[in-house]
């Protein structure tokens, strides 16, 4: 058990059949993952939908199906919500509203192999298509899972070619797939290449890892991880009971070296669509100095149809916990809109009336009041020239990447 301000989190423990010393290594857990329909049935109870979906083969088709030992074992004791995010159902072979190949257009933005530029300061380096568990609501099927394995060194090269030249790129964000899955030494490397680069100011990981495997939160990795500061960790929890005592441990030991967390949360039907689930969630991770950060409505990608939420819902989620969670435990709701137009996020409404003078609210728990604008006009900074050089070259970056869309 790990004891952190009013939470307890307990540890998952291990099967009587396995020792530490194996259980405890990340690599014994990805070498020994479930992946045919037998490892899943020896190891965990199936309910019908379930089993129907391992009978029909083309189930790998839609999404390979996958999991670490570490995380099947979490899905046996905890139940049906995590084993919606983990384990296939018949449901993703049924018609729904939005089924998508490519939800986000990320082929369309990939100027080089294996690189996405949407946005002009940030880049997404996909290094391996590879995840130690495949999560049914994945957004990117089209390429995680599907055997392209990690990235090759012509294919970095020409990558860190195309993000030299590209001085706009302040953030790279890299994902997959889950770059955590790779090993130490390629893993640095490619943080040594995209270190090189100067402009290059935020280096972010995508991970699952803590989640799904959270030995792979090693010291070395962490050690190594420091000397390419400053870099973020974007992780993904959906649900409070992912967060084990194993996993609280893994997330401090990342913020006690002075890596920052940040969690991107999914909503997903009968997973976390309720407030209670969510406030949950984001109170516990904040307590292990984890920043809730997104509350993502699930992209619209082949066989998700089950598992997303409408936008009301969500909306009507995020209202409710509006003024009960401070800002830190408040996470953005967003939305990625389909077909590759950028992110964008939805808050609650709370204003009444507006014109020029004022603006009238309705706050969360009914109290209105007046925002009035000041009367004189608007005055500059002084100094703003001194940033206007770095403002306009992200402006400059953002006007090149629509000429080459
Ligand atoms: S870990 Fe991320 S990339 Fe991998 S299957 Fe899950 S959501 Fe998709």
């Amino acid at each position: 058990m790990h004891k952190r301000g009013p939470f307890h989190f307990q540890s998952l423990g291990r099967p009587e059949t396995t020792t530490l010393e194996e259980w405890s290594q990340w690599q014994w857990q990805m070498r020994r993952s479930l992946r045919s329909a037998e490892d899943f049935k020896s190891k965990l109870t199936l309910k019908e939908d379930q089993t129907q979906a391992f009978e029909r083969n083309e189930i790998q088709k839609i999404f390979r199906a996958q999991l670490t030992p570490y995380y099947s074992r979490l899905i046996e004791s905890v139940g049906p919500p995590l084993a919606k995010i983990g384990l296939p159902s018949v449901a993703e072979f049924q018609p729904g509203a939005q089924q998508m190949l490519d939800p986000l257009a990320e082929k369309r933005n990939s100027p080089v192999p294996r690189l996405l530029h949407r946005y002009s300061d940030r880049a997404l380096l996909l290094v391996t298509d590879m995840c130690s568990v495949y999560c049914r609501y994945c957004t990117r099927k089209h390429f995680t899972g599907q055997d392209q394995l990690s990235l090759k060194e012509h294919e970095l090269d020409l990558a860190i070619e195309y993000l030299a030249g590209q001085k706009g790129v302040r953030e790279v964000l890299i994902s997959g797939g889950d770059p955590l899955t790779l090993g130490d030494e390629i893993l640095f490397r490619i943080l040594r290449k995209l270190r090189a680069i100067e402009h290059i100011e935020v280096i972010r990981i995508g991970t699952r890892m803590p989640v799904v495997c959270p030995m792979r939160i090693t010291d070395s990795l962490v050690q190594g991880l420091r000397e390419f500061q400053p870099i973020f960790l974007m992780t993904h929890f959906n649900h409070p009971k992912e967060i084990t005592a194993e996993a609280a441990i893994a997330l401090e030991k990342l913020v006690d070296a002075g890596l920052p967390v940040f969690n991107q949360m999914v909503f997903l039907n009968g997973v976390n669509n309720h407030p209670a689930i969510v406030q949950a969630l984001n109170r516990r991770l904040l307590v292990l100095r984890v920043k809730p950060y997104y509350m993502f409505q699930c992209d619209p990608s082949q066989g998700t149809d089950h598992l997303r939420t409408s936008v009301e819902e969500s909306e009507q989620i995020v209202r409710e916990l509006w003024g009960h969670l401070s800002g830190l435990a408040m996470a953005s709701h967003s939305v990625d809109i389909p077909n590759g137009g950028g992110k964008t996020t939805l808050v609650p409404n709370f204003i009444v009336r507006r014109d020029a003078a004022e603006i009238q609210f309705r706050g969360w728990d009914g109290v209105e009041g007046i925002y009035k604008n000041p009367l004189h006009a608007p005055e500059l900074p002084s100094d703003f020239t001194d940033y206007e050089g770095e403002w306009k070259q992200l402006q400059r970056g953002k006007e090149e990447r629509r000429k080459e869309i």
